[in-house]
């Protein structure tokens, strides 16, 4: 489970410069929510070869000092339950403010590191005013200016360091790891519960950096299988929205730790935004997926072709990598559900499946002579030879003399020539052409 560090502190301070630099070149995810000024992103960063995650909390546009006061005390709150440290941020050229106190008195309380840091000093004599700072009452800050990097070094040496060290045994080694994920209230708390009767077999609690996720195990109906749960926890927050934001980035978490991901939909709602972020997370780290569309029983006027317009949208929605299965459940009324932990374990061996590599060249470079990838220039491709590289999730290398001369579309011809030939649905797979 990967670590996740919080960025708060009072608007303006510079918490997303400072995100920005952590993230250098690398990809965050938006979480665009009404009410915000400013997206929050989180994405990933590492230091010194330790990866971790970092949020952004973004920004309220609350012209109302108390509300604006409620606010940032939410996001401070969230932080601390959430993440494995909170980075406080404060604004030298500001100085100490009352709200800077307020949010200092949460973190104190908090059973977490929290890092003090001063930013905007850029120069000697910002450091000089940064002492007013342990008017706080703190031993120790870390000055940075975000701006140009300078101090972040030895903030992150500091951050990473104290990093719980997760020594975990994990009672269900080897095992298939599958989680539901899905937006608030979409239905896996009650298709955990249906699949696991109200009863836990066996439960563990992965001492993880934040709350515990659950692990179950399912063993059934010929299946055994780990349940990473992710439900059900905060549900007596009332903070939509932010609960939403959370939910993702756990949810990022527990992709990290499956084999396959069920996202779940709500029939009601449709595929949004949210769950395309979910998919493209999954798909990044090459998990198995499901898609279940949930609440099926609330949908009314089915006609025969319902079911189908619904899952051609979505196929069109989720673009290239459309080869997933699409269910359709009622966690509810249990209508479907064994279909869906059937096709997860499907994926699941899609997923593992290697194919011999005589087999494979057997198959594949017939398909290749017939359809050549296209002459560039008066030059051919000839593909020689292709392997499965040992890889959790598939990888295929193909030799051939002109590599530079393959382009993404026989790419992706080949990878479906590779779905038809061997089945892979559900299943991210990747191509690559090397010179033999
Ligand atoms: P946020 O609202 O806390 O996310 O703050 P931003 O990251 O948006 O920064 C607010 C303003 O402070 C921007 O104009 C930044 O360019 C500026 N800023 C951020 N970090 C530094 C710094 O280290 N030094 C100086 N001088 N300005 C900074
Ligand atoms: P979670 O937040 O994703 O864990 O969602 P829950 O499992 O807590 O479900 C949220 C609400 O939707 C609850 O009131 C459930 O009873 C209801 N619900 C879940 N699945 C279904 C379903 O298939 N059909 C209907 N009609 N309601 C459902």
């Amino acid at each position: 489970m990967s670590n996740i560090v919080a960025i708060v502190g009072r608007p303006n301070v510079g918490k997303s410069t400072l995100f920005n630099r952590l993230l250098e070149r690398r990809e965050a995810i938006v979480d665009s929510t009404a009410g915000v000024t400013r997206d929050r992103h989180y994405g990933k960063s590492d230091w010194n070869g330790v990866e971790f995650t970092v949020i952004d909390t973004g920004g309220y546009d609350v012209n109302n000092d108390d509300i604006f006061q409620e606010e940032i005390s939410k996001q401070v709150q969230l932080a601390i339950d959430e993440a494995t440290s909170v980075v406080f941020m404060l604004n030298v050229e500001e100085g100490l403010t009352e709200t800077d106190q307020e949010i200092y008195e949460m973190l104190r309380r908090a059973n977490k590191p929290v890092y003090i840091v001063i930013n905007k000093v850029d120069s000697s004599k910002e450091e000089l005013a940064a002492t007013e700072f342990y008017q706080l009452g703190i031993d120790k800050y870390y000055t940075l200016s975000s701006a140009t990097g300078s101090g972040t070094g030895e903030l992150l040496d500091d951050v990473v360091k104290d990093f719980p060290t997760t020594e975990y045994n994990d009672p269900f080694e080897g095992l298939p790891k599958i989680t539901i994920v899905g937006r608030p209230n979409v239905g896996k708390s009650t298709l955990t519960n249906a699949l696991l009767d109200n009863e836990r077999n066996i439960v563990t609690n992965i001492a993880g950096t934040t709350r515990d996720s659950v692990q179950s195990l399912y063993k059934k109906f010929g299946h055994e299988f780990v349940l990473v749960d992710t439900a059900g926890m905060r549900k007596k927050n009332k903070v939509s929205e932010d609960l939403e934001f959370y939910s993702v980035m756990r949810s990022v978490r527990a992709i990290e730790n499956s084999d396959v991901v069920i996202i779940m939909v709500d029939a009601t709602l449709g595929w949004e935004a949210q769950d395309m972020s979910i998919f493209g997370i999954a798909q990044r780290n090459r998990k198995g997926i499901v898609i279940v569309i949930n609440k099926w029983d609330l949908v009314e006027d089915k006609k025969t072709n319902t079911m189908r317009d619904f899952e051609a949208a979505i196929r069109h929605k989720i673009g290239q990598f459309s080869d997933v299965p699409i269910l359709f459940t009622s966690a509810l009324t249990k209508q479907r559900i064994l279909k869906a932990v059937d096709t997860a374990m499907e994926v699941y061996e899609n997923r593992k499946q290697k194919i011999k590599t005589s087999k494979l060249n057997e198959v594949m470079l017939p398909i290749f002579e017939n359809t050549p990838p296209p002459a560039i220039k008066g030059k051919y491709v000839k593909i020689k030879y292709c392997v499965q590289l040992p890889t959790p999730s598939p990888q295929f290398v193909f030799f051939c003399n002109l590599p530079q001369y393959v382009k993404e579309p026989y790419k992706r011809f080949t990878e479906n020539q590779l779905r038809k030939e061997f089945g892979f649905s559900g299943v991210p797979i990747e191509v690559y052409f090397r010179q033999k």
